[in-house]
């Protein structure tokens, strides 16, 4: 298949520049090489600027609540194993707002690929600091610069359990997309957190900053757990690739009542009865 075939045909309203350009042709580019058929793949999303990825992308798509974008995305997975599931948000919706979803998703370990769009500010919302912008962030909700030290998304996935932890830069569209494809393939819980600059809202992280920090992974092991978090603890510099990945028991695999589409699933050997008794 080819990129274009994801195309929707709807046309975004990013501000010119936009990281999540690329991260849109990313996706698309990802989903063609690996042939998914449109029809069985699922995106959904929470609320944020990229969080309207979903309506620009031909496939099945849920834009949800601010921060819940893994619950959808866990129901549909659970509904219908046979699906590609993915899930797009920005720092604020995944670190934040969605941040407890996050780290017990990672803990459970579902067969689904999170996209995280991490330009350290709440864009949509016209520039509040969120859970990645640096300590002193001067926004209109912390004027005098906030107090609080941001998170670390690659260290919290490794340690709460995803199985896919990957860090890419939007300015590397090779990268971009084969981190993206790469988190599609893995059977379990993936985290690719794109670093982008929200050129609008965010003064302090802007290109040249982030074109002075990173770089790529070179000789790493993503199998040894303690590197990928000696990786994940670096701050002065931002290493990007695959920090790490394991083989682990997947969430609904071990469901045996869960094998295969509810829609196939035989009802009638279902005995409700006792169910409903106290509702008569
Ligand atoms: Fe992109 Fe920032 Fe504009 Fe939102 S506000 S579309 S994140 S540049």
């Amino acid at each position: 298949m080819e990129p274009k075939e994801y195309d929707s045909g709807q046309k975004p309203a990013w501000c010119a520049g936009c990281g999540n350009f690329m991260l849109v042709h990313a996706v698309r580019q990802a989903l063609a090489e690996l042939g998914k058929d449109p029809d069985k793949v699922v995106i959904t999303s929470g609320i944020g600027c990229g969080s309207k990825l979903p309506h620009f992308i031909k496939t099945y798509g849920f834009e949800s609540l601010h921060g819940r974008p893994l619950t959808v995305a866990m129901g549909v997975k659970l509904a219908n194993r046979e699906l590609t599931v993915m899930a797009i948000s920005g720092d604020g919706d995944a670190y934040g707002i969605g941040g407890n979803h996050f780290i017990h998703t990672c803990r459970k370990n579902p067969d689904i690929t999170y996209i995280v769009q991490n330009n350290s500010v709440y864009g949509l919302t016209k520039g509040q600091y969120s859970p990645t912008s640096p300590k002193g962030f001067v926004s209109p909700t912390s004027p005098d610069g906030s107090v609080e030290p941001p998170v670390n998304p690659m260290a919290w996935a490794i340690t709460t359990g995803a199985t896919y932890v990957a860090r890419a830069w939007y300015m590397d569209p090779q990268q971009l997309k084969d981190m993206i494809k790469g988190a599609i393939e893995h059977h379990g819980f993936s985290l690719v957190d794109v670093l982008m600059p929200c050129l609008t809202f965010n003064k302090v992280y802007g290109i040249d900053w982030y074109k002075e920090r990173v770089y790529k992974l070179y000789g790493h092991d993503p199998n040894d757990r303690v590197a990928a978090m000696e990786k994940a603890m670096e701050m002065d510099k931002l290493p990007t690739g695959l920090f790490y990945q394991e083989k682990r028991d997947v969430y609904g695999d071990e469901l045996p009542k869960l094998n295969g589409p509810l829609y196939r699933q035989d009802v009638t050997r279902i005995d409700l009865t006792k169910a409903m008794k106290p509702l008569r």
